[in-house]
């Protein structure tokens, strides 16, 4: 058995328990890549991504065959595979001129306490398969309550290990957060009632009819996350029920369309069942008036969620807390863990403001969510689940509350400062000041801004029109180039009746500098020198 290698995995016993008890040699392909990452992760991710982006139809082409590997392979072999086809071409999502979306670098303490989150890999469904791991999980959730609700000190202790209760939900993301969230509300809306037994037994057809009303819906302001239509689509309530409210010119829900909206649906005997706060807009960061909001709630007695999974953490912030004042009287809040608690993808949460709330979603089954356990699992969507909660344990107690304040406000001045970079650059245009750490801008250099102050309706829109354009060739070829990164989308802006194009940028990884910021800028100056988009721009010139 001399051909046997430890990174061999020939179709025989003997070798496939090798992969089970042999680690890979440290001169191995794999032990040099586990070596570098831990070495020097930054190191590894600048030297093996490579900048220059493939188109994703060459990449596919490695990814097309249908057919299970018939014979094991080595593990060596397997490895060079991955460092040329997935991580050469994977997105460099750390780096501090990648400010276009919410995925930012981590710190550096994440990847070997994740490591040793998947060596003992423990199932958090329940106390069986985790131990130590649920308390420790109930203590986030804990935390992260506290760090909401500002509760006194005694209230905790009679509900973190609650063996009936859970103060919220850790889950693999805002979706799911926001899922649990309606769900909950939903089946507070419908409980059991008489001959009833609730909507969790007899479904939504059937508590409607108890109910008498023809439907239910959720409302949330047209910035509201894409997640929400997941959720009404799946909890039975209907897209056609999610009612999108209009902003004002800041990006937030305007009250007295909200107002509008409840009543319309009052005329058709449809119940709000929630209605959704955003506390830091995925597009563009802005708050809706929570304080307000809760008042309305409260008094058209109807749940109020708050969706603050990207600006929660500014509650760390005692120069920024008070911009989501009224978040403690929301019924429900969403938070995800992996944007601005920098922990790895695949963690949010949702707390309840009622320790009992999710007893409305409770599960028991017979071999494990037993009555009377203290298994997460009776409390949660999703059933198996990583010890992901760990790395929110250590992001709280490394970082502390100091630390995560330190970067949420730095993300928030970084912002300001690019904002004025953007109003004091001749040829841009801010169209969205920001109030937390994403703005949005777009190239419309002085003279198309006098233009366009001085058009008609049709004139602008014939106008913005080619603008979006210009704006979407610029965000492409900047991606491609791949030396800096900023996303795109379209809104609705103060000032123009159509939707817009618009460049979007989210700061919240703290090795961004104000110089990477400038060079953004400087190399969209360069692109829009490009041939295709000069001869748009001298469209708009000609009109
Ligand atoms: C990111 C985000 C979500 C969705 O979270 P996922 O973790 O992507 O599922 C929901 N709402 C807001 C405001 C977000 O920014």
């Amino acid at each position: 058995m001399t051909s046997l290698t430890p990174n061999k995995a020939r179709a025989n016993l003997e070798s496939l328990y090798r992969i089970f008890t042999v680690p890979e040699a440290p001169d191995s392909t794999l032990g040099a890549i586990d070596q570098a990452i831990s070495d020097d992760v930054t190191g590894f991710l600048q030297t093996h991504i490579v900048a220059i982006e493939r188109n994703l139809e060459e990449i596919e082409a490695n990814f097309s065959s249908s057919a299970i590997p018939e014979e094991p392979t080595y593990v060596s072999e397997y490895t060079e595979f991955v460092k040329e086809n997935l991580v050469a071409h994977s997105v460099h999502t750390a780096a501090p001129g990648f400010v276009g979306h919410m995925t930012s670098a981590l710190p550096y303490f994440m990847l070997p306490l994740a490591r040793v989150m998947t060596a003992l890999n423990q199932n958090l469904v329940k106390v069986e398969t985790s131990k130590a791991f649920t308390p420790m999980e109930r203590q986030v959730i804990a935390m992260l309550h506290h760090l909401v609700y500002r509760r006194d000190d005694d209230f905790y202790p009679s509900w973190i290990h609650n063996s009936q209760h859970a103060l919220g939900a850790f889950c693999s993301g805002g979706t799911i957060a926001n899922v649990t969230a309606l769900w909950v509300a939903r089946n507070r809306l419908f409980p059991p009632d008489g001959d009833f037994r609730g909507i969790a037994r007899e479904g939504l057809a059937r508590a409607l009819k108890h109910s008498g009303y023809e439907g239910i819906a959720v409302l949330v302001s047209e910035r509201g996350h894409y997640s929400f239509g997941k959720a009404t689509d799946l909890l039975g309530i209907g897209r056609d029920h999610l009612i999108k409210v209009n902003t004002d010119e800041n990006n937030r829900i305007d009250l007295k369309l909200l107002r509008l909206a409840c009543r319309r649906l009052q005329d058709e005997n449809i119940r709000p069942l929630a209605l959704v706060g955003i506390a830091g807009t995925t597009e563009t960061g802005n708050i809706d008036p929570l304080e307000a909001m809760a008042d309305f709630a409260q008094e058209i007695d109807c749940h109020f969620h708050v969706d603050a999974a990207w600006g929660g953490p500014t509650l760390f912030s005692d120069r920024y807390r008070r911009l989501l004042a009224g978040i403690e009287r929301a019924d429900s809040v969403t938070i995800d863990a992996h944007k601005q608690l920098y922990v790895p993808m695949g963690a949010g949460m949702v707390v309840f403001k009622d320790p009992t709330a999710l007893s409305a979603i409770e599960h028991h089954a017979n071999y494990i969510l037993r009555h009377g356990s203290k298994d997460l699992g009776s409390h949660t969507l999703e059933g198996s689940r990583p010890g992901m909660a760990m790395l929110v344990h250590a992001g709280l107690s490394i970082i502390g509350r100091k630390g995560y304040e330190l970067l949420i406000d730095m993300g928030i001045e970084r912002a300001q400062t690019f904002a004025a970079m953007i109003r004091q650059h001749p040829d841009f245009e801010l169209t969205s000041k920001p109030e937390l750490n994403i703005l949005t801008y777009r190239y419309c250099p002085g003279a198309i801004q006098q233009i366009l102050a001085d058009a008609t309706a049709e004139q602008a829109a014939v106008v913005n029109s080619l603008l979006d354009q210009v704006c979407q060739l610029l965000q492409k070829s900047q991606r491609e180039a791949g030396r800096t990164f900023v996303s795109r989308t379209r809104l609705h802006t103060a000032g123009y009746a159509e939707e817009l194009t618009v460049l979007r940028v989210v700061l919240a990884n703290p090795l961004t500098t104000d110089e990477i910021l400038a060079s953004v800028l400087a190399e969209q100056c360069e692109i829009v020198q490009q041939p295709e988009i000069q001869a748009l721009l001298r469209q708009i010139d000609e009109l």
